[in-house]
């Protein structure tokens, strides 16, 4: 049977940064679920369709083909058969990705793909709803989180560190209302699991978020 690895927790909180680096260390394979509804997302924003239009995108969902690869050890997520790893990680497709996974079609059609990838694989997985949904029965779930200042603030040195221009107020509304909608969306919110371990990261570097994970993967399931 797969060892399935669950985090989830709100935008900016370091799951993915984190999940990777456990991943590679443990020897899983890393599946980055919101990178899934990014590209959905970016399917949309191509297709010119509003983010309020449920009947449209809801029909749009059967002709997205979202599956993902693995190339040097990094997941890319291909869209109709074209790479689109490169251009979904801006903040127009996060909101897009925010506002439209909260549709039943967006979701069921991506959770089916991440179900079958857990159980095929030991998995490190992380979302929104991985604990809850997508895999009730994982050996190990944690929920990472961190403050809004916090998280605000390490988007902003990303951004500017590869020169990209920001505000930090905005940035912060931005995670703010993205927290909001993914907490009190009908469809899968995001909450902590009954079960799962809590980790705020707000003080913590990048390793010892890691090594903390690590031993609780280790206590859990004997790795
Ligand atoms: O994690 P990331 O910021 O890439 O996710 C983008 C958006 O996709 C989130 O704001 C959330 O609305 C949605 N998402 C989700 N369920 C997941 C992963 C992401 O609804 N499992």
């Amino acid at each position: 049977m797969s060892i399935n690895i669950a985090i989830d927790g709100p935008a900016g909180a370091g799951k993915s940064t984190i999940a990777k680096k456990v991943a590679a260390d443990l020897n899983f394979i890393y599946v980055d679920t919101g990178a899934m509804y990014r590209a959905m997302a970016y399917y949309f924003l191509q297709k010119r369709i509003s983010p309020d239009d449920e009947k449209t995108i809801s029909a749009e969902c059967q002709n997205a083909e979202v599956t993902i690869a693995y190339k040097d050890g990094e997941q890319q997520v291909i869209l109709n058969g074209e790479n689109v790893t490169g251009y979904i990680r801006k903040e127009e497709v996060g909101n897009m990705a925010s506002a439209t996974s909260v549709y039943p079609q967006v979701r069921q059609k991506l959770v089916e793909l991440q179900k079958q990838l857990a159980r095929k694989n030991n998995v490190i997985m992380d979302g929104r709803d991985i604990g809850t949904c997508v895999l009730p029965d994982a050996q190990v779930k944690i929920y990472l989180t961190a403050s809004v200042d916090t998280r605000a603030k390490r988007r902003y040195d990303e951004l500017t560190s590869k020169g990209v221009s920001c505000d930090m107020e905005e940035i912060k509304k931005d995670i703010e209302e993205r927290d909001y909608r993914d907490m009190h969306r009908e469809n899968s919110p995001l909450k902590q699991a009954e079960d799962a371990v809590l980790v705020d990261s707000s003080d913590l570097t990048i390793v010892q978020v890691v090594e903390k994970i690590k031993d609780i993967c280790k206590e859990k399931c004997d790795l």
